[in-house]
């Protein structure tokens, strides 16, 4: 923490969402939103509620969508002074209709909007110059020139002593496609802590069993690996074998969308605070749980004191019931 803050790259959307269940957008319905959203800004939204210095390189549109964006990460404490505003494009929007068996159904307005043109400018210079902390979210993968700023950035933090985390929260085809599978093996031989959900897991390691995958990424310089597990809750692996299993809080899951980054934003600030795994995997448990309960994908973020007052007032299923 000292070093200075947790960075992260990536798109900023609004969500919208239908508000039943049920399959697309052909036909007149219900919606609610806009809600703040995309994986890198629920995640730094996160950090920042937990009290960790905080900032997002990002762009939006000079439009409502935007502010809504940014009224929201600097009311949360978030360093907005990367974020650049683009006058002639979009702030980036997700429509968001699930089904009824939990399959959701997406509109995206990503690739042309502002949030696919995110700009290395001086603000953007100066903020990775600060930072202790590179957090890569696969999921800005698909922004074009994203793998040269995620270099520079990931060059200047290690060279000040800094460490990079990595949520490798990609669709398989993306890494598949030649390019990003080079793009996820040269971000792994420099990825500190990995956290992967899932069959995530399987597809950065390129290996077909979790064991398997475990050792591989350990061997090749991952310091600690973190899986999220949904409902079956977490688990931590470090070197010489180290292993922590934490259940998950029993929830009611209202909007899953989020769960994962502020899962790993929980994580990684209270590893950074210096807290042993055992007990940050049981925070980000809780944040992940509490996230769910909230419709909206930013809506569930939480202080560390949220965190302690839900843990004290929960129960949590053993994943080995
Ligand atoms: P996202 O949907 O944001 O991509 P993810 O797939 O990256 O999420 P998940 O494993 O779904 O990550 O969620 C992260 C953590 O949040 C889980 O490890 C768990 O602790 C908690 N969590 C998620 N869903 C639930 C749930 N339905 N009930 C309780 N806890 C949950
Ligand atoms: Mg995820």
């Amino acid at each position: 923490e000292a070093l200075g803050p947790t960075i992260t790259v990536g798109e900023i959307l609004v969500e919208i969402m239908a508000t039943t269940i049920g399959a697309g957008f052909l036909e007149p319905q219900p919606l609610t939103g806009p809600y703040p959203s995309g994986a890198p800004a629920i995640f730094i939204d996160q950090v920042a509620q937990m009290g960790g210095s905080a900032g997002i390189i990002a762009s939006v549109g000079n439009d409502d969508f935007g502010r809504l964006n940014i009224e929201r990460l600097e009311r949360d404490g978030a360093d907005i002074s990367a974020i650049s505003i683009i006058a002639d494009k979009p702030t980036g929007s997700a429509f968001v209709r699930y089904r009824p068996d939990g399959a959701r159904d997406f509109v995206f307005n990503i690739a042309h909007s502002a949030a696919g043109d995110v700009r290395m400018t001086e603000a953007a210079h100066a903020l990775v110059a600060r930072a202790g902390h590179l957090h890569i979210m696969g999921s800005a993968f698909a922004i074009p020139g994203v793998a040269d700023i995620l270099e520079n950035a990931i060059k200047t933090v290690k060279r000040r002593g800094g460490s990079v985390s990595f949520d490798p929260n990609i669709r398989k085809e993306l890494v598949d496609a030649g390019r990003g599978r080079k793009l996820v093996d040269d971000i792994l031989a420099v990825t500190d802590l990995l956290l992967p959900s899932g069959e995530e897991l399987l597809i950065a390691a390129d290996s077909a069993d979790e064991a398997t995958a475990v050792a591989k990424l350990l061997d090749g310089g991952v310091s600690e690996i973190v899986l999220k597990r949904g409902r079956d809750g977490s688990s931590f692996f470090g070197r010489d074998g180290a292993r922590v299993d934490s259940p998950a809080f029993t929830v009611e899951e209202v909007d899953p969308t989020g769960a994962g980054d502020c899962f790993g934003a929980t994580y990684l600030t209270c590893r950074r605070a210096g807290m042993e795994p055992e007990r940050a995997l049981l925070l980000a448990n809780a944040a992940g749980a509490r996230n769910v309960t909230r419709r909206g994908p930013m809506e569930g973020v939480s202080s560390l004191a949220d965190l302690e007052a839900f843990i004290a007032s929960s129960t949590t299923e053993s994943i080995h019931a």
